[in-house]
């Protein structure tokens, strides 16, 4: 089978395997959509998880089931699924202590293009169908659907985690499509007021859509300055970090008022001088007394997390397709819609691959 892989540090390329084999309580699944993450361009070009030879990238898609082993219960060949990005062991002792992102090691539950290959193959492996597929509701668009498996689970982690409460004050650093789900986010938990710091024209048009009811461009000025202005001095309750380098912590920290939680889903590629450091600021974070939590998370996934989600989209709580901004058609498209995401063109949010089948 055909796959788009990593050959080594920045190059990509088409590559042949076999076909993966199923395990017994594992399926076989073929895409239906696909879609390139920012984590996909760090792992390419960036190295962000080491060297890896002939990896085949993506964690993002829909498809639909080719085969199931014998243990499986609730899937069947034919079966539209959503795949999560992150398909735990659910079995294992990081899932009993609530943390089943991390099963195997740190952001373990990461298995796609991570150390396992990824989704942008003619077929794809996924463990433990029972526990890491959800059915792909009737009705809903593959442009909205694969915002799923990782757009709006990592985006909706950084609002949860932030532990926003009715009428909160919140900050979003970064409006990707990480950000404005955690936009979309922040307003489902009941923030009042949102600010979005970004600068990407389509990205400002649907952070507006999603729920921000403040724009700030980083370009115009420190972040935490302008945001601290414009609540009177006050600063705000919680900030959500999905973008930018190792010194947008000290952004985060400064704007959060005493008590508030800076959560980041953000992924950090370099730190800060020979200690490869995130710096967080002395005074800004209290002297470390000011009760300003950080907090941190992977994208959840699995079945569960996948159906919830679904149910935000088929009940029109928020509509992810206003981030597929640029839609490609068949499977041979998908190293030029990687390639875009590599570029980040202003008029780009997300591209999606939609294949034939
Ligand atoms: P993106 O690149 O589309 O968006 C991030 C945006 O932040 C960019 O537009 C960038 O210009 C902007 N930015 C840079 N400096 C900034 C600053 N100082 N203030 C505000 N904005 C600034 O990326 P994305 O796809 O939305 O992903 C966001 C981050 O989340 C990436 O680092 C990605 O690797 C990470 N990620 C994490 C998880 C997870 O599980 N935690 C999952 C997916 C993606
Ligand atoms: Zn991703």
């Amino acid at each position: 089978m055909k796959g788009l892989a990593m050959l080594r540090i920045g190059e990509v390329g088409w590559i042949e395997k076999d076909r993966p084999s199923c395990g017994s309580r594992d399926a076989i699944v073929k895409p239906l959509a696909l879609a390139p993450c920012t984590s996909d361009i760090h792992t390419a070009w960036e190295g962000a998880i080491g060297e890896r030879h002939n990896l085949i990238l993506g964690h993002e898609a829909l498809g639909i089931v080719d085969e199931v082993g014998s243990g499986v219960k609730d899937f069947k060949p034919g079966d539209r699924v959503i795949v999560p990005a992150i398909t735990p062991d659910w079995d294992s002792e990081a899932v009993q202590r609530g943390f089943p992102s991390q099963t195997g090691g740190p952001l373990g539950g990461w298995k796609f293009s991570n150390f396992k290959d990824g989704v942008f193959a003619e077929f794809f492996h996924v463990n433990l169908a029972d526990s890491n597929l959800a059915h792909l509701p009737d009705g809903m668009t593959l442009e909205a659907g694969v915002m799923l498996p990782d757009m709006l689970s990592t985006g909706f982690l950084g609002a949860e985690n932030a532990r926003i409460e009715i009428g909160a004050t919140v900050a979003v650093l970064g409006i990707g499509p990480v950000g404005l789900s955690s936009i979309a986010g922040a307003k489902l938990r009941g923030a009042g007021r949102i600010f979005a710091v970004g600068t990407r024209p389509a990205a400002v048009k649907v952070a507006k859509k999603y729920g921000a009811t403040d724009i700030i461009d980083y370009r115009n000025g420190n972040t935490a300055e302008q945001i601290i202005e414009a609540t009177g001095g006050a600063g705000v309750d919680a900030v959500i970090i999905a973008g930018g380098g190792a010194e947008i912590l000290m952004d985060a920290v400064t704007m959060g008022k005493p008590g508030s939680v800076i959560s980041n889903v953000n992924y950090f590629g370099k730190g800060i001088g020979d200690r490869d450091s995130i710096p967080i600021p002395r005074a800004g974070w209290g002297v470390g007394m000011a009760d300003k939590d950080i907090v941190t998370g992977l994208c959840p996934g699995g079945r569960v997390r996948m159906e919830r989600l679904a149910e935000i989209v088929t009940y029109g709580r928020m509509d992810p397709s206003l981030m597929a901004t640029h839609i490609f058609k068949g499977f041979d498209t998908l190293k030029e819609a990687l390639l875009l995401m590599k570029e980040k063109p202003g008029d780009l949010i997300k591209p999606v691959v939609l294949l034939d089948q």
